[in-house]
């Protein structure tokens, strides 16, 4: 017996060591703290698990949802991308219901990327673009994203060889891990980038509604004509604390999203309904609880970074998301830094180069534990590096 062997095209996975060293470490009876997890842990808006719980209680909501989402979920997201964004669309085709987002960037590629395909993904990234690339057989192609560009990948340093072959272009700002932020400027660029090489340009905005010190990220679709080649991928876990919902939608260009609903027509059958009718609820009323946490992680950004501060680290304090990108100490590498604080203070923090090559150099702390056990964290990593 044997699994396939397109599996063998997986990378190994780099968290599995320090998921075994956290709990040989537990075993020990210490007491490990994680701020390797991205995974809001508020909980979810109560009036958003009321809409769940009444839709529960209707039988018309107990059999097959509709496979692109029902059309008034659909109405929500367009209505909602009107008002936030002043980006028009058309629910009927140019809005789909998914089963979380990260589904709909995995049956993204598979629907658009055939063997051999180029698809362009930033490193260091979320796994999921490179991974499912690698899993259809296309090729990933890996572009930097550096400090001195504000993390931002330099599209003009792409081979025209690499390009030719090019099918996707994967982007995602606010970004996972660095926390960078995209400009309007640069969505201008990459629109415009996207329509001379003839690239589907997909937008992952996972953490398009966090925002601090007034910061607002823009959606790829405000830059007119985006539709003609890009999609754009809206999740409700992040912003609501909704992450064990599963709920999110992919809009913007109708060839991609018609190819993405007839791929998943054969895969899935939609989001439950009364999960659809609890994301409505969410996007009717998202000003209260999307404020909340903003002011939440903000608090927890800056305690964080001045404790990272006092450490000397430089971190620069970032606009969007909850993650800190933080430079390594003393010149280790990624996985020494991550080992070093896992042995020495029992805490969990995600070396850098999980997300990709250019991601050595750094490692990542998530914002989304409590602030008591975040200073505790962080006060004994202070202890460990002896600062
Ligand atoms: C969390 C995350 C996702 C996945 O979100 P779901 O909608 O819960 O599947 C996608 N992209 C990035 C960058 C993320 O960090």
């Amino acid at each position: 017996m044997r699994a396939a062997h397109r599996l063998d095209t997986l990378p190994p996975y780099l968290f599995k060591e320090l998921d075994r060293l956290a709990s040989d470490l537990r075993r020990q009876g210490k007491d490990v703290i994680n701020l390797g997890i991205g995974d809001p842990d508020r909980p979810t808006p109560e009036p958003v698990v009321e809409a769940l719980v009444a839709a529960a209680h209707n039988p018309a909501n107990h059999r097959y949802p509709d496979y692109a989402g029902h059309p008034d979920f659909r109405q929500a997201v367009a209505a909602y991308y009107a008002r936030r964004f002043g980006v028009e669309l058309d629910p009927a085709t140019e809005v789909l219901g998914l089963i979380g987002s990260k589904e709909g960037i995995a049956h993204l590629i598979w629907a658009w990327a055939d063997p051999g395909d180029v698809v362009l993904v930033p490193d260091p990234a979320y796994p999921v673009y490179r991974t499912q690339a690698l899993l259809a057989g296309a090729e990933p192609y890996d572009l930097p994203l550096r400090p001195e560009t504000g993390f931002l990948p330099d599209l003009a340093a792409i081979p025209p060889a690499v390009l030719s072959r090019a099918r996707m272009l994967w982007l995602n700002y606010p970004n996972n891990p660095t926390g960078a932020v995209a400009t309007r400027a640069f969505y201008e660029e990459a629109v415009a980038f996207a329509r001379r090489h003839d690239l589907l340009l997909c937008s992952d905005a996972a953490y398009v509604e966090t925002g601090f010190d007034g910061y607002r990220a823009p959606s790829v679709l405000e830059v007119p004509g985006a539709k003609e080649v890009a999609v754009e991928f809206y999740s409700l876990s992040k912003p609501f604390n909704m992450t064990g919902w599963r709920i999110a939608a992919a809009v913007g260009n109708r060839t991609a999203i018609d190819a993405l609903g007839t791929l998943k027509s054969h895969l899935d059958s939609g989001p439950f309904t009364a999960v659809q009718r609890a994301a409505i609820q969410a996007l009717s009323e998202p000003e209260g609880p999307v404020s909340a946490m903003n002011d939440l992680y903000r608090r927890r950004r800056d305690m964080a970074v001045s404790l990272l501060r006092e450490m000397g680290l430089p971190v620069t304090p970032p606009l969007s998301t909850f993650y800190l990108w933080v430079p390594n100490p003393r010149g280790w590498s990624s996985a020494e830094t991550a080992r070093f604080f896992l042995e020495r203070s029992a805490v969990v923090v995600t070396p850098g180069n999980a997300y990709g090559a250019h991601g050595e150099g750094w490692f990542r702390i998530s914002l989304t534990i409590s602030d008591e056990r975040l200073r505790q964290g962080l006060e004994r990593m202070a202890a460990a590096l002896g600062a």
